[in-house]
């Protein structure tokens, strides 16, 4: 069957071309897929106008749009095995993790199935009877959404499940690397009832399937989640059409532990910071920075722990995590740390490829701590999004919050103490768009997600997620018009 779906058809390449998947935990061939081109998105965008312009969607009352996202989510839990395991094939990480995806991709299309009929609008006062005035929400029209392959339905579902609330239309391209969950999630909508043309769907790479989502004129809104440099082109190239643009590019999340925390959560948690999905997730507490007084002993622990780290693919129970995406991802990691050791780090673990034969033709790298590091190191400044940890430290509260704060990111953060005020002192000071204190990681559909600085543009999540798909118009209605006579005679 074709997977990609344009106009309420699933169709394949006009040149006939696929790519092959493979799982990058052992290199086993995963799936063939259809790879669009840009003639294939550019019909597909002309699907998703025509779809906007002139069918049904925009105009279907919230309530309905959001009895098709409670159905989704039905059937998304029907099918949770068949999409985790497909998942997990996909991007190499372990099956279980894969089913908390799938439990957080439900709860994203739950939340936004209920706001979909949140804030109608509202009756403004003008201080006048013959004038009736109004502020409405409206869609925004076709939205282009671009996703990566770290979390690929979950990424994908923060995009969906608020452009379909606010009533748009749209054109999804994930990661050429991880499309198979997309075209699982367009067959479940079909299903759910979506009319033909609201949601259509281009697998391939980036630059022929994705690009034009940010440049084609009739794209009203692009949303991408990707890398930073990706991120400055999609920007660059909507500005042309003065697009909206909503923007995740990652981050270099700090993790800053006092002296006077609680010693065994935190060294449990630096451990989950950093080595959850093997680094490569956008809030991951890469940078360790922690308190000098304590400095030797918890990064000794966190050594001992991090080498005990056991490696393996999505269907190995004993396994804590897996492998990285690519080839290319796993070189970009080694060159980065390679770097860092030039810039003068010191390899306190890893800092290699496992030797275990069983993983030799998945691309694991090893959990990897670089101690002695400095702010203006490469390998501290830019997102390796792999397991590797760097160590900073510092003496005073002041000194830990500039450290923190010194990076072109502010995704997220966390803050480590006993001491409630410290906590949110330092909380209050950090430039990030999450702070956790005493944690790291949770979120939750209902509160908002995004970045400061260059982490990113716009919110996720939240009430302001549903915003950010959202146009706002203020209607004045003159109920009693009469000529008003200012300029020249009765
Ligand atoms: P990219 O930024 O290259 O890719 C993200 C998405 O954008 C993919 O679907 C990609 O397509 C697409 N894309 C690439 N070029 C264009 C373009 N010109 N126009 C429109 N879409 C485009 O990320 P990578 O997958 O290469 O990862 C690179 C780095 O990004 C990682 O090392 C990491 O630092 C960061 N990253 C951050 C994530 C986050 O959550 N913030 C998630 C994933 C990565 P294609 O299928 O061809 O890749």
């Amino acid at each position: 069957m074709p997977q990609l779906c344009v106009g309420g058809r699933w169709v394949g390449p006009a040149n006939g071309r696929t790519r092959e998947i493979r799982c990058p935990a052992d290199g086993s061939h995963v799936v063939t897929v259809d790879e669009a081109g840009r003639p294939e998105t550019e019909a597909a965008i002309a699907a998703a106008r025509r779809a906007f312009d002139e069918g049904p969607w925009p105009h279907t009352p919230a309530s309905e749009r959001g009895a098709l996202l409670y159905r989704l989510a039905d059937l998304l839990v029907e099918h949770k095995p068949e999409i985790a395991r497909a998942e997990s094939l996909d991007t190499g990480k372990r099956l279980v993790e894969s089913g908390y995806d799938v439990d957080d991709v439900v709860a994203v299309f739950r939340h936004y199935a209920g706001l979909a009929g949140h804030d109608a609008g509202r009756v403004v006062d003008t201080g006048r009877a013959d004038v009736v005035s109004r502020v409405v929400h409206e869609p925004v029209g076709v939205c282009g959404l671009i996703t990566p392959w770290n979390y690929p339905l979950l990424q994908t579902s923060w995009k969906v499940a608020p452009a379909l609330a606010a009533g748009n239309t749209f054109v999804l391209k994930p990661s050429e690397l991880t499309p198979s969950t997309a075209v699982v999630l367009m067959r479940l909508l079909v299903e759910a009832g979506l009319p033909a043309g609201v949601g259509n769907l281009v697998l391939g790479a980036g630059p022929e399937a994705g690009a034009p989502l940010s440049e084609h004129p009739d794209v009203d809104l692009v949303s991408f989640t990707g890398g930073l440099e990706t991120g400055k082109r999609v920007m660059a190239s909507a500005a042309a059409t003065v697009k909206k643009v909503a923007l995740e590019l990652g981050g270099k999340n700090p993790n800053i532990v006092f002296a006077d925390a609680d010693r065994e959560t935190a060294l449990d948690m630096a451990l989950t910071a950093v080595f959850l999905h093997s680094g490569q997730v956008c809030s991951a507490g890469a940078r360790l920075v922690v308190e000098e007084s304590i400095h030797d002993e918890f990064v000794d622990e966190l050594c001992r722990r991090a080498g005990r780290i056991r490696l393996g693919g999505p269907f190995d129970d004993r396994a804590q995590a897996g492998p990285l995406i690519s080839a290319a991802h796993r070189d970009k990691v080694e060159a980065y740390v390679a770097v860092g050791l030039a810039e003068g780090a010191t390899l306190r673990c890893g800092g290699a490829r496992p030797d275990d034969p069983q993983l030799a033709q998945g691309f694991y790298y090893l959990p990897t701590i670089l101690d002695s590091c400095e702010p203006s190191m490469t390998v501290v400044r830019d997102e390796s999004f792999g397991p590797v940890l760097t160590v900073e430290t510092f003496r005073t509260e002041d000194e830990a919050v500039a450290i923190a704060n010194d990076s072109q990111f502010g995704l997220a953060g966390a803050v480590w103490t006993r001491d409630g005020g410290k906590a949110e002192r330092v909380t209050a000071r950090l430039r990030m768009g999450t702070v956790w204190i005493n944690d790291f990681h949770p979120y939750v559909a209902q509160a908002e997600w995004g970045g400061y600085k260059q982490s990113g543009v716009g919110r996720e999540l939240g009430l302001a997620g549903l915003d950010e798909y959202r146009e706002t118009k203020h209607v004045w209605h003159n109920i009693d018009p009469t000529p008003q006579r200012w300029f020249g005679d009765a």
